[in-house]
């Protein structure tokens, strides 16, 4: 059943891949062989491409209120529970929200030192009413009192994004408090959110034909001039997950626990390369805490909550994706963004990797969020969707190693780490 399943994704991804190759082919004849008229102009570029592209980018928007909400209810669910862990539940919490939050904000910083943005000039193609004039300045406490909804339903109804989610997580913890006095609620939520995957993998078979038509439109608008700066964006993207996987955990995992960067990245690769391979960190569960338990000594008793926890609320590697992809976005777009847009960014991301389910892809649609949050025109998420599926690898197995990282310094802090295995050469 899941090698079925497996073969399927793999096919998308081809066909994704080869979708993206076909519409820079079509984008260039029309750029540079077609010559300007009705036909080029008005019924391909402006009529068919355009309308077929913005489609599905509308797709994509339709899945994101809900989605979210009911995965934040359901990822919060889970914070509220580990109440009954008491301090390892803190602790974790503490760790999982801290380490994404240094992510995005290694993101923005790289972000800004490759530029991967710049010489891309997307301002020209017309988005869905977003420019840069229609975007207001608010001030510092006008953000922060905007993150209390004092209507929730219109927040859900306008895709007021941040408040959308510190009302799910309200809901979330208050379900998790009930406990069975809140049954038919929490089956609803946990229900509607299994109907939300289902409709997140039908629209994402629609993405060859929404990156076929966006794609082969930007080229057609630009030209060459788009190659360079996706090329430096993927760049971007893996060198900041480089220095989180390699550089930043290994140092906490050093300051925590004394234990040795080389020996842990070396047992848990194995881990990591299956995360790479299925872009679902859901999927490596078993074998993480497996590897945690048998090569670096962790206890059961807190793998076999933590990582469950992690897979489902603690992407790290999914906000380096969407960090460096905000400053792509504005850059493209010519929007500068303001210290306090960075500060909403980092909240936001941070709050959208609870929000990211731990399949592949999933970590695009809650971009849209993010880009929401500082009025960034989600029609930039096209042109990255075509190189999205090897980021999604490279970044889940990131994701999947700061779950480990964070479960062993937990481990360590509860007495639970047995460092003779650790010590061992399995
Ligand atoms: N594929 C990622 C994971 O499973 C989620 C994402 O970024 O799309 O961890």
């Amino acid at each position: 059943m899941t090698k079925i399943k497996e073969k399927k994704k793999m096919g998308l991804t081809t066909r994704i891949f080869a979708a993206l190759l076909a519409g820079v082919v079509l984008g260039v004849v029309l750029c540079y062989f077609l010559p300007d008229g009705k036909i080029k102009n008005d019924i391909i570029i402006e009529g068919i491409l355009y309308v077929i592209g913005q489609g599905f980018i509308r797709l994509m928007k339709m899945l994101v209120v809900p989605l979210v909400f009911c995965s934040l209810i359901c990822g919060s669910m889970a914070i509220g529970d580990t109440k009954k862990l008491g301090t390892v539940g803190a602790r974790t919490l503490i760790f999982y929200l801290a380490t994404t939050a240094i992510a995005v904000t290694v993101a923005i910083t790289v972000g800004n030192i490759i530029n991967p943005g710049i010489g891309l000039d997307m301002s020209t193609i017309s988005t869905s009413g977003q420019t840069v004039e229609n975007m207001e300045a608010t001030s510092f406490a006008e953000t922060l009192l905007n993150i209390i909804p004092d209507n929730p339903f219109k927040s859900l109804a306008s895709g007021e994004m941040l408040q959308v989610i510190v009302f799910a997580l309200i809901v979330g913890v208050i379900l998790a408090k009930l406990g069975d006095r809140a049954d038919t609620v929490t089956n609803f939520f946990s229900q509607f959110n299994d109907i939300m995957m289902e409709m997140t993998m039908m629209v994402m078979n629609l993405a060859p034909i929404g990156v076929f038509c966006l794609i082969a439109r930007t080229f057609a608008n630009i030209g060459f001039s788009a190659f360079l700066p996706l090329a430096k964006y993927m760049i971007a993207v893996l060198v900041a997950l480089a220095l989180q996987c390699f550089g930043i955990y290994q140092i906490l995992l050093k300051l925590f626990t004394g234990l040795n960067p080389f020996r842990f990245i070396k047992k848990f690769f194995p881990v990591m390369a299956f995360g790479f391979s299925t872009a679902t960190s859901n999927a490596t569960i078993p074998l993480s805490i497996e590897t945690l338990h048998k090569k670096v000594g962790v206890s059961k008793k807190i793998s076999s909550f933590t990582i469950p926890l992690g897979a489902t609320i603690n992407m790290d590697g999914t906000s380096i994706m969407q960090g460096v992809a905000v400053v792509f976005a504005a850059q493209a777009f010519g929007i500068s963004l303001s210290l306090m847009d960075y500060v909403v960014v980092v909240g936001t991301a941070t709050l959208a990797s609870i929000g990211t389910a731990g399949v592949p892809s999933v970590g695009l649609v809650t971009l849209t969020m993010v880009f929401n949050s500082v009025g960034l025109p989600v029609e930039a998420i096209g042109l990255i969707m075509g190189i999205d599926r090897i980021l999604d690898m490279a970044r889940t197995a990131v994701n999947i190693t700061g779950d480990a990282v964070c479960t062993t310094v937990v481990a360590h802090q509860n007495q639970a780490l047995d460092k003779s295995v650790f010590n061992q050469d399995n």
